[in-house]
């Protein structure tokens, strides 16, 4: 399948050009067409700034990119400027975000707000005509009462509804990408398995592709078809999911497996990561891992890791990767 978003060596971060402090480094992966890709690990570890990055959304931080490529519909979204990118931003790639109360206008009615967005994406139609789509969007992520809910105020409904808004919202462009930072994270378990749910149905139904952001392995397992984890602002494994979680080949993924607990059998002891992992602008020497890693060598404090492969769609960033360490 073909990668719909490619990005390559992305380094970039927060301050002035020049001397801005790198968050993240490195940074290379690939989303499928069609596919749902998961970005995780624990918070921090530059996620978030990943996928912002792609459209370059940080609400007015100086961010800057000092090198690498984000390829996208043929186009390097890295190279572009801010007014090239709006045609992006929106119109092909939405993006949603953890907390849906802010992200949406707590002044303005369900359907309007949804409407203004429709508006914006098809010129020339009518009143009746926006309605109409507004409520076919909010059945579309399983919003059932539309017309009621239609106007509603946002904070009448449940997180998880305005979060099925938002999702109407970002579909009403018809995206290619569809950046999800976390969804779920702030709705309870039931609700958040629906929501998941819904993405999983719509990259089936609509055909669009899904970069999802999580830092929960369980929703990788259930939800993503490729992935990539992210630690001190690089990746130190990715490839596909069954891939890698028949066989982990980095010590990171593999203490993130052990603290699952669906995934211990029951006469292993849940192991929980001890310590934290470290901020941009304190990342350790050698491997950025190696203050953590109980597998540490000589050699991971002083030298930092190349990602290569392990397999033909499987790369790990570890001195250690093809020993059998567990
Ligand atoms: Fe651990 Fe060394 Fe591998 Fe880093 S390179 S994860 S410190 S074994
Ligand atoms: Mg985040």
């Amino acid at each position: 399948l073909a990668p719909v978003l490619q990005v390559e060596n992305l380094h970039a971060g927060f301050g002035q050009a020049g001397r801005a402090q790198m968050a993240i480094e490195g940074v290379t992966f690939q989303v499928r067409k069609g596919r749902v890709f998961g970005l995780v690990g624990e918070s921090g570890c530059g996620k978030s700034t990943t996928c912002r990055s792609i459209i370059r959304l940080f609400g007015g931080s100086p961010f800057v990119i000092e090198q690498g490529q984000i390829l996208f519909d043929g186009m390097d979204l890295a190279a572009m400027d801010d007014r090239q990118l709006t045609q992006v931003r929106g119109r092909k790639i939405s993006m949603i975000f953890q907390d849906p109360m802010t992200a949406l206008n707590p002044t303005m009615r369900v359907g309007d707000q949804v409407g203004e967005i429709v508006r914006r994406n098809h010129t020339g139609l009518s009143s009746a005509q926006v309605r109409e789509k507004v409520v076919g969007l909010l059945r579309e992520v399983g919003i059932t009462s539309a017309e009621r809910r239609f106007h509603a105020w946002p904070h009448e409904l449940s997180g998880g509804l305005r979060q099925r808004v938002l999702i109407a919202m970002a579909l009403s462009c018809a995206p290619e990408l569809l950046i999800a930072d976390e969804p779920t994270t702030a709705l309870d378990v039931t609700i958040q398995a629906q929501v998941l749910r819904l993405l999983h149905e719509l990259r089936e139904r609509v055909g669009m592709s899904v970069l999802l952001v999580t830092h929960d392995l369980g929703v990788v397992a259930q939800h993503c078809d490729d992935m990539a984890v992210m630690y001190a602002g690089k990746i130190v494994e990715s490839g596909s999911v069954a891939d890698i979680f028949a066989n982990p080949r980095h010590p990171y993924t593999r203490a993130l497996l052990n603290a699952l607990p669906a995934n211990v059998d029951p006469h292993h002891k849940l192991e929980p990561i001890a310590g934290e992992p470290p901020a941009a602008g304190h990342f350790p020497a050698g491997c950025r891992f190696h203050p953590r890693c109980k597998f540490a060598i000589e050699r991971c404090h002083i030298e930092s890791p190349e990602s290569e492969n392990v397999s033909s769609a499987h790369a790990c960033a570890c001195h250690r990767k093809e020993e059998s360490l567990w």
